[in-house]
Protein backbone atom coordinates (compact mmCIF):
# COMPACT_ATOMS: atom_id res chain seq x y z
CA UNK A 1 0.00 0.00 0.00
CA UNK A 2 2.42 2.56 -0.48
CA UNK A 3 1.46 5.13 -2.66
CA UNK A 4 4.53 7.43 -3.82
CA UNK A 5 3.96 10.44 -2.00
CA UNK A 6 4.43 13.71 -4.39
CA UNK A 7 7.53 16.06 -4.09
CA UNK A 8 7.77 19.58 -4.30
CA UNK A 9 10.57 21.72 -4.96
CA UNK A 10 11.96 24.85 -3.81
CA UNK A 11 15.46 25.47 -5.19
CA UNK A 12 17.11 22.89 -3.46
CA UNK A 13 14.80 21.81 -1.24
CA UNK A 14 12.17 18.83 -1.28
CA UNK A 15 8.95 19.23 0.20
CA UNK A 16 6.52 15.99 0.55
CA UNK A 17 3.25 15.46 2.60
CA UNK A 18 2.43 12.68 5.11
CA UNK A 19 -1.48 12.81 5.91
CA UNK A 20 -2.19 11.28 9.04
CA UNK A 21 -5.55 11.64 8.54
CA UNK A 22 -8.57 12.54 6.31
CA UNK A 23 -11.93 13.33 7.82
CA UNK A 24 -14.59 13.96 5.88
CA UNK A 25 -18.48 15.02 6.89
CA UNK A 26 -17.48 18.32 8.97
CA UNK A 27 -20.03 20.47 9.06
CA UNK A 28 -19.67 24.06 7.62
CA UNK A 29 -21.49 25.51 9.92
CA UNK A 30 -20.16 24.14 13.12
CA UNK A 31 -16.78 24.48 11.75
CA UNK A 32 -17.22 27.76 10.77
CA UNK A 33 -19.41 29.23 14.24
CA UNK A 34 -21.25 31.84 13.42
CA UNK A 35 -19.65 32.71 9.74
CA UNK A 36 -20.75 30.25 7.55
CA UNK A 37 -23.22 31.46 4.80
CA UNK A 38 -25.39 28.61 3.22
CA UNK A 39 -25.19 30.26 0.27
CA UNK A 40 -21.86 30.04 0.03
CA UNK A 41 -21.51 27.11 -2.48
CA UNK A 42 -24.10 27.91 -4.97
CA UNK A 43 -22.68 31.52 -5.47
CA UNK A 44 -19.16 30.04 -5.40
CA UNK A 45 -20.09 27.55 -7.77
CA UNK A 46 -17.23 28.67 -10.88
CA UNK A 47 -14.09 29.62 -8.59
CA UNK A 48 -14.06 26.97 -5.96
CA UNK A 49 -11.85 23.78 -7.15
CA UNK A 50 -12.89 20.11 -6.97
CA UNK A 51 -12.30 17.83 -3.71
CA UNK A 52 -12.95 20.49 -1.24
CA UNK A 53 -16.40 18.95 0.72
CA UNK A 54 -17.73 15.61 0.16
CA UNK A 55 -21.03 14.34 -1.38
CA UNK A 56 -22.97 15.41 0.96
CA UNK A 57 -21.67 19.35 1.28
CA UNK A 58 -19.92 18.36 4.16
CA UNK A 59 -16.38 20.13 4.86
CA UNK A 60 -13.12 17.36 3.88
CA UNK A 61 -10.57 17.99 6.46
CA UNK A 62 -6.99 16.65 6.72
CA UNK A 63 -4.20 16.57 9.18
CA UNK A 64 -0.51 16.44 8.27
CA UNK A 65 3.23 16.83 8.56
CA UNK A 66 5.47 18.24 5.53
CA UNK A 67 8.38 16.58 5.15
CA UNK A 68 11.44 19.29 3.97
CA UNK A 69 14.54 17.96 2.94
CA UNK A 70 17.25 20.35 2.44
CA UNK A 71 21.11 19.30 1.14
CA UNK A 72 22.52 19.08 4.88
CA UNK A 73 19.30 18.22 6.94
CA UNK A 74 15.69 16.14 7.16
CA UNK A 75 13.08 18.59 8.75
CA UNK A 76 9.68 17.90 9.62
CA UNK A 77 7.29 20.85 10.04
CA UNK A 78 4.26 19.47 12.66
CA UNK A 79 3.64 16.37 13.75
CA UNK A 80 -0.17 15.42 13.72
CA UNK A 81 -2.02 13.98 16.41
CA UNK A 82 0.38 10.48 17.20
CA UNK A 83 -1.02 7.26 18.63
CA UNK A 84 -2.26 6.36 22.10
CA UNK A 85 -2.76 9.25 23.14
CA UNK A 86 -4.67 9.97 26.66
CA UNK A 87 -7.36 12.62 25.11
CA UNK A 88 -10.58 12.47 27.86
CA UNK A 89 -11.94 15.74 26.17
CA UNK A 90 -11.27 14.83 22.95
CA UNK A 91 -12.32 11.49 22.08
CA UNK A 92 -12.37 11.28 18.05
CA UNK A 93 -8.56 11.62 17.93
CA UNK A 94 -7.93 9.57 20.96
CA UNK A 95 -5.71 6.82 21.45
CA UNK A 96 -5.41 6.17 17.51
CA UNK A 97 -3.77 3.57 15.62
CA UNK A 98 -2.72 4.84 12.52
CA UNK A 99 0.25 3.86 10.23
CA UNK A 100 2.02 7.23 10.39
CA UNK A 101 5.55 6.12 11.12
CA UNK A 102 4.82 3.69 7.40
CA UNK A 103 4.06 6.83 5.87
CA UNK A 104 6.49 8.45 7.12
CA UNK A 105 9.22 5.80 5.04
CA UNK A 106 6.97 5.63 2.38
CA UNK A 107 8.30 9.61 1.72
CA UNK A 108 11.79 8.43 2.52
CA UNK A 109 12.52 9.57 6.38
CA UNK A 110 12.96 7.27 9.10
CA UNK A 111 12.65 8.57 13.10
CA UNK A 112 16.82 8.44 13.25
CA UNK A 113 17.61 10.34 10.11
CA UNK A 114 15.08 13.29 11.27
CA UNK A 115 17.32 16.25 12.53
CA UNK A 116 15.15 18.78 13.20
CA UNK A 117 11.16 18.71 14.34
CA UNK A 118 9.84 22.42 13.63
CA UNK A 119 6.64 23.42 15.22
CA UNK A 120 4.42 25.92 14.13
CA UNK A 121 2.43 25.73 17.44
CA UNK A 122 1.60 23.50 20.62
CA UNK A 123 -2.04 22.43 19.45
CA UNK A 124 -3.52 18.63 19.85
CA UNK A 125 -3.43 17.92 16.01
CA UNK A 126 0.28 19.70 15.21
CA UNK A 127 2.76 17.66 18.24
CA UNK A 128 1.31 14.43 18.58
CA UNK A 129 4.58 12.60 17.14
CA UNK A 130 6.52 14.26 18.88
CA UNK A 131 6.27 11.24 21.12
CA UNK A 132 5.20 7.66 21.16
CA UNK A 133 4.03 4.98 24.03
CA UNK A 134 7.00 2.70 24.65
CA UNK A 135 6.33 0.08 28.01
CA UNK A 136 4.01 2.87 29.42
CA UNK A 137 6.87 6.05 28.98
CA UNK A 138 5.84 8.60 27.12
CA UNK A 139 9.74 8.93 24.61
CA UNK A 140 10.85 11.70 21.69
CA UNK A 141 9.93 9.44 18.38
CA UNK A 142 12.58 11.25 16.62
CA UNK A 143 15.32 10.75 19.02
CA UNK A 144 17.92 12.27 16.81
CA UNK A 145 16.15 15.69 16.50
CA UNK A 146 15.96 19.42 17.96
CA UNK A 147 12.62 20.41 18.54
CA UNK A 148 11.97 23.99 17.77
CA UNK A 149 8.82 26.02 19.08
CA UNK A 150 7.46 29.58 19.44
CA UNK A 151 8.26 29.86 23.37
CA UNK A 152 4.90 31.57 23.91
CA UNK A 153 2.81 28.48 22.88
CA UNK A 154 5.49 26.68 26.05
CA UNK A 155 4.92 29.17 28.13
CA UNK A 156 1.47 29.26 27.83
CA UNK A 157 0.03 25.63 27.08
CA UNK A 158 2.44 24.42 29.54
CA UNK A 159 0.64 26.29 32.20
CA UNK A 160 -2.68 26.43 33.88
CA UNK A 161 -3.54 29.54 31.60
CA UNK A 162 -4.44 27.55 28.73
CA UNK A 163 -6.92 25.40 30.68
CA UNK A 164 -9.22 28.39 30.84
CA UNK A 165 -9.29 28.90 26.85
CA UNK A 166 -11.89 27.36 24.18
CA UNK A 167 -9.25 24.61 23.50
CA UNK A 168 -10.28 22.24 26.23
CA UNK A 169 -9.13 19.04 23.20
CA UNK A 170 -5.19 20.17 24.11
CA UNK A 171 -5.62 18.88 27.80
CA UNK A 172 -3.19 16.35 28.34
CA UNK A 173 -1.61 17.08 25.24
CA UNK A 174 1.36 19.06 26.72
CA UNK A 175 2.27 16.53 29.20
CA UNK A 176 2.29 13.49 26.49
CA UNK A 177 3.78 15.56 23.59
CA UNK A 178 5.55 18.45 24.55
CA UNK A 179 7.03 17.63 27.95
CA UNK A 180 8.96 14.81 27.32
CA UNK A 181 11.18 16.23 24.79
CA UNK A 182 11.56 19.27 26.59
CA UNK A 183 13.06 16.61 29.44
CA UNK A 184 14.58 14.68 27.10
CA UNK A 185 17.24 18.32 26.26
CA UNK A 186 15.98 17.99 22.66
CA UNK A 187 13.67 21.58 22.85
CA UNK A 188 14.83 24.75 21.73
CA UNK A 189 12.26 27.46 21.41
CA UNK A 190 11.71 31.00 19.04
CA UNK A 191 11.52 34.03 20.91
CA UNK A 192 8.15 36.01 20.57
CA UNK A 193 9.79 38.01 17.67
CA UNK A 194 10.42 35.15 15.10
CA UNK A 195 13.62 34.93 13.12
CA UNK A 196 15.48 33.24 10.40
CA UNK A 197 16.58 29.50 11.02
CA UNK A 198 18.87 27.46 9.06
CA UNK A 199 19.16 30.22 6.73
CA UNK A 200 16.27 28.92 4.58
CA UNK A 201 13.80 28.83 7.11
CA UNK A 202 12.07 32.26 9.04
CA UNK A 203 9.89 32.03 11.85
CA UNK A 204 6.92 34.68 11.08
CA UNK A 205 4.35 35.44 13.82
CA UNK A 206 1.19 34.90 13.13
CA UNK A 207 -0.80 34.54 16.18
CA UNK A 208 -4.35 34.25 17.21
CA UNK A 209 -5.36 30.57 16.05
CA UNK A 210 -3.33 29.93 19.18
CA UNK A 211 -1.45 32.31 21.42
CA UNK A 212 2.11 32.20 19.58
CA UNK A 213 1.54 30.43 16.33
CA UNK A 214 4.24 30.88 13.46
CA UNK A 215 3.84 30.47 10.08
CA UNK A 216 7.36 29.16 8.59
CA UNK A 217 8.67 30.54 5.27
CA UNK A 218 11.52 28.86 3.20
CA UNK A 219 13.19 30.51 0.84
CA UNK A 220 15.78 28.58 -1.50
CA UNK A 221 17.30 29.14 -4.67
CA UNK A 222 15.06 32.33 -5.66
CA UNK A 223 11.96 30.33 -4.86
CA UNK A 224 9.89 30.81 -2.11
CA UNK A 225 7.24 28.66 0.03
CA UNK A 226 5.18 29.69 3.31
CA UNK A 227 4.15 26.70 5.39
CA UNK A 228 1.24 28.46 7.07
CA UNK A 229 0.15 26.76 10.06
CA UNK A 230 -3.52 26.82 11.23
CA UNK A 231 -3.69 30.51 9.69
CA UNK A 232 -6.46 28.42 7.44
CA UNK A 233 -8.30 25.29 8.06
CA UNK A 234 -10.02 25.25 4.85
CA UNK A 235 -9.82 27.09 1.22
CA UNK A 236 -12.89 28.48 2.26
CA UNK A 237 -10.91 30.89 4.17
CA UNK A 238 -8.86 32.31 1.28
CA UNK A 239 -12.46 33.95 -0.19
CA UNK A 240 -13.58 34.51 3.13
CA UNK A 241 -10.69 35.65 5.32
CA UNK A 242 -13.02 36.77 7.71
CA UNK A 243 -14.25 32.95 8.89
CA UNK A 244 -12.60 31.75 11.73
CA UNK A 245 -12.52 28.18 12.66
CA UNK A 246 -14.05 26.61 15.43
CA UNK A 247 -10.69 26.04 16.92
CA UNK A 248 -9.08 29.63 16.68
CA UNK A 249 -8.69 30.55 20.08
CA UNK A 250 -8.04 34.63 19.69
CA UNK A 251 -10.80 35.31 16.87
CA UNK A 252 -9.41 38.89 16.28
CA UNK A 253 -5.95 38.17 15.81
CA UNK A 254 -6.54 34.99 14.14
CA UNK A 255 -8.42 37.22 11.52
CA UNK A 256 -5.44 39.47 11.19
CA UNK A 257 -3.26 36.86 10.89
CA UNK A 258 -5.13 35.44 7.95
CA UNK A 259 -5.46 38.41 6.14
CA UNK A 260 -1.74 39.33 6.55
CA UNK A 261 -0.50 35.70 5.24
CA UNK A 262 -3.11 36.06 2.27
CA UNK A 263 -1.79 39.81 1.58
CA UNK A 264 1.72 38.25 1.58
CA UNK A 265 2.03 35.16 -0.37
CA UNK A 266 -1.16 36.69 -3.03
CA UNK A 267 1.17 38.44 -5.66
CA UNK A 268 4.30 36.57 -5.96
CA UNK A 269 4.38 32.65 -6.72
CA UNK A 270 4.51 31.47 -3.01
CA UNK A 271 3.55 28.21 -2.63
CA UNK A 272 1.60 27.65 0.86
CA UNK A 273 1.36 24.67 2.65
CA UNK A 274 -1.75 24.04 4.91
CA UNK A 275 -1.86 21.78 7.58
CA UNK A 276 -5.25 20.87 7.26
CA UNK A 277 -6.69 21.79 3.42
CA UNK A 278 -7.94 18.44 1.52
CA UNK A 279 -6.43 16.99 -1.39
CA UNK A 280 -2.45 17.90 -1.91
CA UNK A 281 -2.71 20.72 1.15
CA UNK A 282 -0.87 22.87 -1.29
CA UNK A 283 -1.41 25.34 -3.49
CA UNK A 284 -1.53 29.17 -4.95
CA UNK A 285 -2.93 31.63 -3.59
CA UNK A 286 -4.07 34.67 -6.04
CA UNK A 287 -5.97 37.74 -6.27
CA UNK A 288 -9.87 37.63 -8.04
CA UNK A 289 -12.13 40.78 -7.76
CA UNK A 290 -11.64 42.14 -4.48
CA UNK A 291 -10.48 39.10 -2.76
CA UNK A 292 -8.34 36.12 -3.17
CA UNK A 293 -8.66 32.76 -5.41
CA UNK A 294 -7.24 29.34 -3.98
CA UNK A 295 -5.37 26.42 -6.76
CA UNK A 296 -3.98 23.66 -5.49
CA UNK A 297 -0.52 22.05 -7.13
ZN1 LIG B 1 -4.46 22.30 13.54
Amino acid sequence: MSDRPKVYRVGDVTVTRVTEMVIGGVSPEIYFPGSWDPDFLESNNDSLPAGLIDSNAQLIVTIGTWVVKTPEHTILIDTATGNDKNLPLNPDLANLQLPYLERLKDAGVTPEEVDYVLLTHLHVDHVGWNTKLVDGHWVPTFPNARYVFPLKEQEYYGSTASHNSKNEADFNVFEESVLPVIEAGLAETIGPEGGVFLDRFTFIPTPGHSIGQMSISLRSGGEEALFGADVMHHPFQVLHPEWNSMYCEFEDQARASRRFVLEHIADRPVIYFSTHFPESAAGYVTREGNGFKWSFI
